[in-house]
């Protein structure tokens, strides 16, 4: 099951590139671009949870690979599957990432240097390949990158995080800035909390729940859905003069507001 023609033709005949997409946001936004008509490379360093999606979604419309976005020719060749199995590429989604919970001053430098590898460098080399494919082939196209409330917002014990989530935001304007020329755009997305494996060891910390819907105006958390979706609308041609933006999904959790009186 392809799953095309579950939705509106949004993404039709579009060849997609998405990175993480073995679990939680990648997976949802794979899904949700396939069921757009797109046609998707999914890349993961998961192959279980990668043939999980390719049984569930098919072969038609998917192409899983093992690709360690840290690996410059891992990634390179995920890019390049993209045109060697489906004909060409028009969307990048650098989503993979991964958090970590230790204060600066105790920070270990490996365990930083793991981080920021993953989700500043890691995105880096995704933008850099997709880029050039892109460039070369001549059509415009949509880079979406996948950043974090984080980016913006500080939180103890997220020093790693917030400042490659930081990186993201300013590695996509400029690449929105370089790339526009040739027709393609350049967006990141702030998700908020989201209910995936990456924040599922946090429902146990005392506390944290309700500092975290007490923060966020929409009262809850967002499921991976919601994220894709948004990552949808960037992807597609609806977004065609939205380039080099940080689009907030986090429920208004990036409002700043006085004390309740
Ligand atoms: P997740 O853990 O559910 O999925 C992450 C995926 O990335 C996994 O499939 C994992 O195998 C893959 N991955 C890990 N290392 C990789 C590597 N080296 N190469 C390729 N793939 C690799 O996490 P998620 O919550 O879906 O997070 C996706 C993105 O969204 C991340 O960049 C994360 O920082 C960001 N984000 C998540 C939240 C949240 O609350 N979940 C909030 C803001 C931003």
């Amino acid at each position: 099951m392809s799953g095309q023609g579950e939705g509106n033709g949004r993404v039709a005949g579009k060849v997609a590139v998405v990175t993480g997409a073995a679990s939680g946001i990648g997976r949802a936004t794979a899904k949700r671009l396939i069921a757009e008509g797109a046609r998707v490379v999914a890349a993961d360093i998961d192959e279980t949870g990668l043939a999980k999606l390719a049984a569930e979604l098919g072969e038609e419309a998917l192409a899983a690979v093992r690709c360690d976005v840290t690996a410059e020719d891992d990634v390179a060749a995920a890019v390049a599957l993209a045109t060697s199995r489906f004909g060409g590429l028009d969307i990048a989604v650098a989503n993979a990432g991964t958090g970590t919970a230790s204060e600066v001053a105790d920070h270990d430098f490996a365990e930083w240097r793991r981080v920021v590898d993953l989700c500043l460098h890691g995105v880096f080399l995704t933008v850099k390949h997709a880029g050039a494919v892109l460039r070369a082939g001549g059509r415009g196209g949509s880079i979406v990158t996948m950043a974090s409330l984080n980016a913006i917002q500080p939180g103890r014990g997220m020093g790693a995080y917030c400042a490659a989530k930081a990186g993201v935001v300013a590695l996509t304007e400029v690449a929105a800035l370089e790339l526009g020329r040739h027709g393609i755009r350049v967006n990141a997305i702030a998700p908020g909390l989201v209910r995936t494996t990456l924040t599922e060891g946090m429902w146990s910390i005392p506390g944290i729940v309700d500092e975290f819907l007490d923060n966020t105006p929409l009262g809850r958390f967002s499921e991976p859905e919601e994220i894709a979706n948004v990552a949808l609308f960037l992807a597609s041609d609806e977004a065609s003069f939205v380039s080099g933006s940080l689009y907030s999904a986090d429920g208004g959790g990036s409002t700043r507001r006085y004390p309740d009186m």
